[in-house]
């Protein structure tokens, strides 16, 4: 697209991506470090991404679907991939023909892999176990069938035992620790032949709970495309993701003026309101109406009045007028406006932001190497 034509542009640093990549890889070591790059890597675009983190040396990597599977085959020919999702119904040929290796979650995602395997085994898979999110993985009492039918396994190399946390984000609370300890009182009771198969445990967060936490392989999310895997803590990741919206008409009136529908702000002073064009519509959440804030050449001014379709309002009152002129950018995410400060204002997660970010944008990759 040509960027002239677009209302903001979205800019994604990939040198920035592979420099936290490497950082969770150090964090992590000697535990091998894969990447979940599920729904088109956190919204930032499998097809710059998969490569990008190829070239810092990522080997595995974990989606969600088959589809997103068949997608980054494609992109990565001698890539490890895993589907989180389990094995869908009649889709057992196509995991085959784009070696793509499931997370077998349940009993009957065994016994659906195992009667392919019969015919076309032996194959990969990966051995969910869920010791307390309650959402996808084995529970003791399918463990324990397991055990009692280890032939289910015949034709099925399992690469890793897996699990995962619940509230990682959360250092201090106490189940973390309750998760690990399931965790090694599942491997003690799974069928003998994997009770010394490699383990996976650990999210972006998890990598920061401590070296106990890190068995054999990690597979950060969020940390590598700049959110804060400690919330708690200052961001040791970079920023990858940045959003600049335009100004289109900037608006001189007197005080006590309604500013956006519903007239949910009025002006207290005679001020400047800036017009911006970027909306819900774009992943710019309505609930950041009259919460969030912006900056203008680095100078942080309020979203006033609701956020519209395609439109938000800004109170650039404090900003320089010829920093404010149409067609100046304006900056939505990044910079003076850290990603985790934009979810916190939208009263959700820097996950849901990423994964919502808009497809009117034009979208820039960065990368310092290329
Ligand atoms: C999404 C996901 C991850 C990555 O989580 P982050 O919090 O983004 O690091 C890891 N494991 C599983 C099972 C996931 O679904």
């Amino acid at each position: 697209m040509d960027p002239k034509l677009a209302g903001a542009h979205l800019t994604i640093d990939l040198a920035a991506l592979k420099e936290n990549y490497r950082l969770l890889r150090d964090q992590a070591a000697p535990a091998e470090c894969a990447a979940s790059v599920k729904a088109n890597a956190y919204g930032l675009g499998i097809e710059r991404v998969g490569p990008a983190l190829y070239e810092a040396g990522c080997r595995r990597f974990f989606v969600a679907l088959p589809g997103e599977g068949v997608t980054l085959r494609a992109l990565l020919p001698d890539a490890a991939i895993h589907i989180l999702g389990g094995i869908l119904p009649e889709t057992e040929e196509v995991y085959v023909a784009h070696n793509l290796v499931p997370v077998l979650n349940s009993l009957h995602d065994i016994r659906q892999w195992a009667a392919y395997a019969t015919d076309h085994g032996p194959l990969h898979a990966l051995l969910h176990l869920d010791t307390g999110i309650t959402r996808l993985g084995l529970l003791e009492a399918e463990i324990r069938e397991l055990a009692a039918t280890p032939e289910l396994l015949e034709n099925i190399k399992i690469d890793f035992v897996m699990s995962h946390l619940a509230c990682a984000d959360m250092p201090d609370n106490p189940m973390n620790r309750e998760q690990l300890e399931k965790l090694h009182f599942f491997r003690s009771i799974l069928p003998e032949a994997l009770r010394e198969t490699p383990v996976s445990f650990a999210n972006s967060a998890g990598i920061f709970l401590g070296a106990e936490f890190h068995f054999d392989m990690v597979r950060p999310g969020i940390a590598l495309f700049g959110g804060n895997p400690r919330a708690s803590t200052a961001n040791p990741m970079r920023e990858v993701v940045r959003l600049r919206g335009r100004i289109l008409q900037v608006q001189d009136v007197d005080s006590e003026i309604p500013v956006g529908y519903g007239a949910t702000f009025r002006t207290e002073g005679s001020s400047r309101i800036a017009t911006v064009s970027v909306g819900y519509a774009d992943g710019y959440f309505r609930a950041l109406g009259n919460k969030a804030e912006c900056a203008v050449k680095t100078i942080k001014v309020p979203v006033v009045g609701r956020v519209s379709m395609d439109i938000i309002t800004i109170d650039v009152s404090k900003v320089p007028a010829e920093d404010c002129q149409p067609g100046a950018f304006v900056d939505l995410i990044g910079g003076a406006v850290p990603l985790d400060e934009v979810a916190a204002h939208a009263e959700t997660i820097p996950y849901e932001i990423l994964t919502s970010l808009g497809n009117r944008y034009y979208r820039e990759y960065l990368d310092a190497a290329v």
